[in-house]
């Protein structure tokens, strides 16, 4: 018997990652696609055949595997459903994996396993309350509270990133509501912000970049509008500023909830433009909360927080997943 390995998974609107773990550390990994065309068991089986193509010899050593996926989770029977970001109805994760991988699987949200990840292997490994948020694509959220992860009656507890935070607001969110944080800083969504600031005062951007290419139909991305704030161009500078401010108040909000004594930020968009953005956000924060400060730092595990979140949930998963998804474990 060799020691005991894990495999964590943490799948992405645009990547999978797969890695080879020990109870702490990751010792390889693979990173793919995610697969846009197939079925709902596409993805399974992508996960699978890489784990056995590159991992053979370990298969046998396999104690458990952890799967952070993109939202929205039904929780019990271990799937996504009705995701806006990839195009299948359901994604089948929990039943596939464990029968094909013959071990235990369990499948959370990839913002809950960050939370746990930063818990087990992370900054939060000396606090009993923590938040995790993820400003990448989307805006998500994971919150332990007295050393309990919280996961809600389907595994989408804080859905942090539909917090609303302008109640006025005629700026639609990708859930179809008004105002809500990741209509503002989803990275996805930052150029509908720039086209929503450009519609509302077509004559004050004179001389943008930005507003050039949206009035001539280029498409840009969050990185270009990062990259022309960086260039000094006003209507940049405008989304970044929403960008900061929603931040600010979709934090607050979170942090006058939970009270963690730490709140811990990854997730692309912002861990690329941290010299911008962090600083404005904290001292906003600082205004709006009524509990003792927590500190606000960027994770120290950048890319593959979502890895040892998985990771985390497969050595340690906590006892209502364990509730949940607990008779997972199919003889392959
Ligand atoms: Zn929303």
């Amino acid at each position: 018997m060799g020691q005991p390995r894990y495999i964590a998974v943490d799948i992405g609107a645009s990547k999978t990652r797969i890695a080879l773990c020990d109870g702490s550390r990751i010792l390889d990994k693979v990173v793919f696609s995610t697969p846009r065309t197939g079925d709902s068991r596409t993805i399974a089986e992508a996960i699978v055949s890489k784990t056995i193509e590159k991992w053979r010899e370990e298969l046998g050593s396999i104690e458990a595997v952890g799967v952070a996926s993109i939202g929205p989770l039904d929780l019990e029977r271990g799937r996504v459903v009705k995701t806006p970001n990839l195009p299948f109805e359901e994604i089948e994760l929990l039943e596939p994996l464990s029968r094909m991988l013959g071990v235990k699987v369990y499948v959370v949200n990839d913002a809950v396993a960050g939370a746990w990840g930063e818990k087990h292997f992370g900054a939060g490994r000396h606090v009993r309350n923590l938040l995790y948020v993820t400003l990448s694509t989307g805006v998500g959220g994971g919150v332990v509270v007295d050393n309990h992860l919280l996961l809600g009656k389907q595994g989408n507890a804080h859905e942090i990133g539909h917090i609303v935070v302008d109640y006025d607001s005629d700026l639609r969110c990708g859930c179809g509501g008004y105002g809500h944080w990741e209509a503002y800083a989803g990275g996805g969504n930052l150029p509908r912000v720039a086209l929503w600031l450009l519609e509302k005062n077509p004559g004050l951007y004179r001389g943008s970049v930005l507003a050039e290419r949206l009035r001539s139909g280029i498409q840009v991305t969050s990185v270009d509008v990062f990259s022309l704030y960086r260039a000094g161009d006003p209507l940049a500078a405008d989304v970044v500023g929403h960008y900061i401010r929603a931040t600010a108040a979709g934090l607050a909000s979170a942090i006058n909830v939970y009270d963690p004594e730490l709140v811990i930020i990854g997730g692309g968009v912002f861990l690329n433009n941290a010299d911008i953005l962090l600083k404005p956000v904290k001292r906003r924060v600082l205004k709006e909360i009524v509990t003792r400060p927590p500190i606000i730092q960027p994770t120290s595990l950048g890319d593959d927080v979502g890895l040892y979140g998985a990771l985390a949930i497969a050595v340690e998963p906590p006892p209502e997943l364990l509730e949940a998804q607990g008779r997972s474990f199919h003889q392959g």
